[in-house]
């Protein structure tokens, strides 16, 4: 792509995103992308925890949010603003934390989870809208604590060997077969989404008490950290719940079909002369999100303090950290996990940001 053209892209991509919206009063009927309205939100609606849709198209009120530091954990990629989430996903990433530290993990650290009323995001992740989600590295934190520019400028190192779809011993330890056994053991958990890759060491390694594979599921990604997921709390009728997973351990055939077809790269279609228009991905609009949504969007803001867990450890002090305003450009060229640029500088390179199309069936997980 010629750099005008590039260059035209990105201003209206920002216009676009950081334009005249503000976020007042909103209705079903807004022409402005959910993401937009959501992606704006700073903190979360001051009504009873609730999660309304699914993982993929919906919100939640009375969202929660992980204090930036706790014992056993440090928050990472502070400046997207989401660490919120249902109050049940935060007090087992809490003890998952303590239990972690006793089993070779030395505290978790957390990166993406929800936005403070959920939705769909600026920039990466289909899922993630109902605050029962959360991404957490595939390294442990490290014995410091750190600062906000470390947070943001880190790089996660990927538990794969370089161009291989299978993990490097030199990195695997037993620490992570631990903090994944730790994080399935926990009922509410119904999913834990992991490279293929990672899946296959756990099948060839686990001795014993293999019940717990089954939350493991395989996925793209999902190398440089694992996503945790948890069920439906009590309390949310409208949240809409996903299929169990089958209850075998999901080490056979299914797993083969990802080394054999799933990761494979497909091999480019021929050329029949006919071009085949590429779709816009349309996004997903406020009128796609259940009704409540609107409700939840347009309620009263918690404030900050009110809004954050209460650390169960009373002898924790956090260091200060010092988060600059919110904007949504920090958001959008803030760095993913594997990567030391930024979205922003990826699409100047001619990558195009993730957008967030209307799902399309794709493999269940
Ligand atoms: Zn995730």
């Amino acid at each position: 792509m010629k750099t005008s053209q590039n260059i035209f892209l990105i201003f209206s991509f920002l216009a676009c995103l950081t334009g005249s919206f503000t976020p007042s009063r909103v209705e079903a009927k807004s022409s402005v992308p959910a993401k937009k309205l959501f992606g704006s939100q700073i903190l979360p609606a001051a009504l009873k925890p609730k999660v309304h849709g699914s993982y993929t198209r919906g919100c939640i009120s009375g969202a929660k949010a992980v204090p930036l530091d706790g014992p056993n954990w440090q928050t990472m990629r502070l400046s997207r603003n989401r660490r919120w989430a249902h109050p049940d996903l935060v007090r087992i990433l809490e003890d998952l934390s303590i239990k972690g530290s006793k089993k070779g993990w030395d505290g978790l650290l957390i990166g993406d989870m929800s936005q403070p009323r959920g939705g769909p995001m600026l920039t990466g992740h289909r899922s993630h809208q109902i605050g029962l989600d959360a991404d957490i590295w595939f390294m442990p934190m490290p014995d410091k604590r750190m600062t906000y520019l470390e947070r943001e400028n880190t790089s996660a190192v990927s538990v794969l060997k370089k161009n291989t779809f299978y993990v490097d011993d030199k990195r695997w330890t037993q620490g992570h077969t631990n903090i994944l056994y730790l994080a399935a053991k926990y009922r509410e958990v119904e999913r834990i989404l992991v490279h293929p890759g990672v899946k296959k060491k756990l099948c060839d390694t686990v001795k014993g008490d293999r019940r717990w594979l089954h939350k493991i599921r395989p996925f793209w990604g999902h190398h440089y950290h694992f996503h945790l997921r948890i069920g439906c709390p009590e309390g949310s009728p409208g949240c809409k719940s996903q299929n169990a997973t089958p209850k075998s351990s999901g080490c056979g055939k299914n797993l083969a079909w990802w080394f054999k077809t799933g990761l494979v790269p497909k091999k480019k279609a021929r050329k029949t002369g006919k071009k085949k228009k590429k779709k816009k991905p349309r996004h997903l609009m406020l009128s796609d999100l259940p009704g409540s949504c609107e409700a939840i969007l347009n309620a009263p803001s918690s404030s900050l303090a009110n809004a954050t867990h209460k650390i169960r450890s009373a002898d924790f002090s956090a260091p200060k950290i010092d988060i600059p305003i919110f904007s949504a450009l920090a958001v959008i060229n803030s760095k993913p996990i594997e990567s030391r640029k930024s979205a922003l500088k990826s699409l100047i390179a001619g990558t195009e940001i993730s957008q967030i199309p209307i799902p399309k069936k794709r493999p269940a997980h």
